[in-house]
């Protein structure tokens, strides 16, 4: 999976695509929270009221998708402190893959480079 995964990042530009970012934000972890909240000088408290709500798993996302952090041009404007599930998006170069099995099966449906990932998987299963 390792070796699929850098092989299709390395053709992907995810710049051309933002997919993720339009149709479904990440979840914020408390580290999370602290480190954006430091970047925007806001309090934790003052960043979650501003941007997030907590969803039916009682994680913390954004109150809205798109991100409100993707700009016009698709670069995110918190790149160097974004959420760690941004940062490991889509996740296709986990050690222990397969324990992520139906969320791989989610994110195929959203990033074309883990659709292709997976497709390229099928394949050399069959070999
Ligand atoms: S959906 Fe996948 S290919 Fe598109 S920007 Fe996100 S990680 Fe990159
Ligand atoms: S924080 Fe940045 S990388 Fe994460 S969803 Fe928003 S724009 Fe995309």
């Amino acid at each position: 999976m390792q070796e699929l995964h850098e092989d299709e990042f390395e053709k992907t530009d995810c710049l051309q695509c933002a997919n993720c970012c339009k149709t479904t934000g990440p979840l914020f972890t408390d580290k999370d929270i602290d480190r954006i909240a430091k970047h925007f000088r806001l309090k934790p408290s003052q960043f979650i009221d501003q941007y997030l709500r907590i969803d039916e798993d009682n994680d913390y996302v954004l109150q809205s998708v798109p991100c409100t952090f993707l700009d016009a041009d698709n670069y995110c404007a918190i790149y160097d402190v974004r959420p760690k599930a941004c940062r490991e998006f889509p996740h296709t170069d986990r050690k222990k893959f397969q324990q992520i099995a139906n969320l791989t099966m989610k994110n195929v449906a959203i990033c074309p480079a883990a659709y292709n990932i997976v497709e390229e998987m099928k394949k050399r299963i069959k070999l």
